[in-house]
């Protein structure tokens, strides 16, 4: 296998990668598959921090009465639950992890704090970062851009669940969609293409963050990626 391309790197996985065929919820086994290509990058010398989505649960957008702010941190604790499940499957196959809530609950996970999570990385764990950023009206996407810049990761590995890249149309709508291998962040606004929502992008732009979008329905993607293969979306600042 070719040395990996990075050195520190934010795993974004949606919460409905968690789901399997469900398309709801946990399958433990779609968990323990991750979970165990997530060691394969760490066991290759990357230093791993992943941030989890709670699509699979709730999204704040999608309350229909209820008061947005309360919705949203339904859809925080969401991702918590979440990345308690990649802990425990991680923990399983002998990972050390620590989960970082962006909202305190002592009980459950440590409350997220900068320089631990560096100093965690640098000691071999895998750093799992819960509760979203903490604030209602923002996106897990979002923080997985704030949490690259805070922890200057080489760059964000977007898995997105149903698609192996990054289209100028929905290719589950449209047979002659076609697949971008290398964007800029200015085009995903320009072009208002749904690959990730605005404020993300202009995190990941005005930071020169790069990303990679790829398919996540096959785990092993996550190593292919990081050893340099040219599948899913590249994108970058200019
Ligand atoms: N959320 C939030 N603030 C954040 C991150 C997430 O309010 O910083 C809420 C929001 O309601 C969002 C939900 O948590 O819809 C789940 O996150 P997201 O939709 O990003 O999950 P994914 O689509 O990646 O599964």
């Amino acid at each position: 296998m070719s040395r990996p391309n990075y050195n520190r790197i934010i795993l974004k996985l949606s919460g409905e990668a968690l789901s399997g065929h469900k398309g709801f919820g946990l399958d433990e086994n779609t968990i323990n598959k991750i979970a165990s290509e997530v060691k394969k990058v760490q066991d290759l010398g990357v230093e791993v921090a992943i941030v989890v989505g709670g699509g699979n649960f709730w999204r704040g957008i999608s309350a229909r009465e209820m008061d947005r702010t309360t919705s949203d941190y339904m859809g925080m604790l969401g991702t918590v639950i979440n990345s308690l499940a990649l802990q425990d499957a991680l923990e399983n196959i002998g990972t050390k992890t620590r989960v970082q809530t962006a909202i305190e609950m002592r009980q459950i996970a440590e409350p997220y704090i900068r320089r631990k999570a560096v100093r965690h990385l640098e000691k071999g764990r895998i750093v799992i970062f819960a509760a979203g950023s903490g604030n209602p009206y923002f996106s897990t996407d979002t923080t997985a851009a704030l949490r690259a810049a805070e922890i200057e990761a080489d760059v964000i590995l977007l898995g997105k669940k149903g698609v192996d890249g990054v289209y100028d149309s929905d290719p589950r709508e449209n047979s002659n969609a076609k697949k971008f291998d290398k964007l800029r962040y200015i085009d995903i606004l320009n072009m208002g293409l749904g690959v990730m929502d605005s404020t993300a992008t202009s995190l990941c732009m005005d930071n020169g963050i790069p990303s990679i979008v790829f398919g996540i329905d096959d785990p092993g993607n996550i190593v292919r990626v990081i050893s340099g293969e040219k599948i899913g979306t590249f994108i970058k600042e200019e």
